[in-house]
């Protein structure tokens, strides 16, 4: 395969890649920081000790259920937030049809 093969396959399989987002249940926050420390770029404790969800903008979204996209070189850091989350209450899904495809309501 050419190197111009190679980047035209990357870049299909890029856009393969199903566009997700990341919102967090707040009742369920044991507020120890986890997911902040795994993607500080995507979660955020707030002065009330729980962990809110920021925009591309750094802004923290402290509206109950608020939603971010979930930037792709942190799908990793953000997909092991909600698998060791200790309140189980990170919530990863498909935009295009809100399916949770990592975290406690998820398949
Ligand atoms: S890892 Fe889970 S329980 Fe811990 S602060 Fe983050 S959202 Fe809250």
């Amino acid at each position: 395969m050419s190197v111009q093969e190679e980047t035209a396959a990357e870049s299909a399989a890029d856009t393969a890649q199903p566009e997700l987002e990341v919102w967090i249940d707040q009742d369920l926050c044991t507020g120890d920081g986890i997911c902040a420390q795994y993607a500080p770029e995507v979660f955020e404790l707030d002065i009330d000790g729980l962990a809110y969800v920021k925009d591309a903008g750094d802004e923290l979204l402290t509206e109950a259920g608020a939603t971010t996209r979930v930037p792709l070189p942190l799908l990793r850091e953000v997909v092991d937030s909600a698998k060791e989350c200790p309140g189980d209450c990170i919530h990863v899904r498909r935009i295009s049809d809100e399916v949770e495809l990592y975290g406690p309501d998820a398949e």
